[in-house]
């Protein structure tokens, strides 16, 4: 996966192929190819992303002072795996999962793997963000949404803060980097990608 998938499509980072090569994807996700080229579908509707899409966004999050240590927020948190590659590189992880059933079963999939200490799973509304452990040094947002949610920008660290995001409709987005300098936001755009759509106040509406 990470030979063919990840560094002949450019993914450079030695620690994001690292991390990448040591989180076990199979014990996040039930499926026949945990490691294929695709996302696979996890509960209530929803995706993992492609083991790219998680190199891409983690290689595009990385604070310039590095992983060990930061605080990082993760919106979405799916079945765990990304967050699991987020701690692995030594990042304190809060992640807000909507649906309660798939925040507890990645919970149990990340006490099983051993990332239970360094990733905090909350259930909520991730467009909100999550104040009680703001500022982060990244923000990872998994899902698209229409636009950038106000709180998320402002519980980003003001010197430097980095934050990945899909941004554009429910069915397409850019993905996109937005680093804070004090009141400075400065976007970047990193391609075209498919996520499911993120839903909460600050994002789509549910139907
Ligand atoms: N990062 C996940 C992983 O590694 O498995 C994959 C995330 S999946 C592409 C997107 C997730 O975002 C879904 O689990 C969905 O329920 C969640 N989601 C959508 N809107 C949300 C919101 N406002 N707050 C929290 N989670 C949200």
């Amino acid at each position: 996966m990470v030979a063919e998938q990840l560094e002949k499509r450019g993914i450079t980072d030695p620690e994001v192929l690292a991390a990448l090569g040591t989180v076990e994807r199979h014990r996040f996700v039930d499926d026949a190819q945990p490691y294929g080229d695709h996302a696979l579908p996890l509960g209530a509707g929803q995706t993992i992303s492609q083991p790219y899409v998680v190199a891409l966004m983690t290689s595009a999050a990385r604070p310039e002072s590095g992983w060990r240590g930061a605080s990082v927020l993760e919106v979405g948190t799916g079945s765990g795996y990304q967050a699991a590659v987020l701690a692995e590189l030594g990042a304190s992880v809060v992640s807000i999962e909507r649906h309660a059933s798939l925040a507890a079963e990645a919970r149990r999939r990340l006490q099983a793997t051993g990332f239970a200490e360094r990733v905090e799973v909350v259930i909520g509304d991730g467009t909100l963000g999550w104040p009680a452990r703001a500022p982060y040094r990244a923000i990872l947002v998994t899902a698209g949404g229409p636009k950038v949610p106000q709180p998320l920008l402002d519980q980003l660290e003001a010197d430097g803060g980095r934050l990945v995001m899909p941004i554009g409709e429910r069915e397409h987005q850019q993905l996109t980097q937005v680093d804070r300098w004090g009141e400075e936001f400065r976007s970047r755009d990193l391609g075209a990608v498919v996520f499911v759509p993120l839903i909460g106040e600050h994002g789509h509406s549910a139907t």
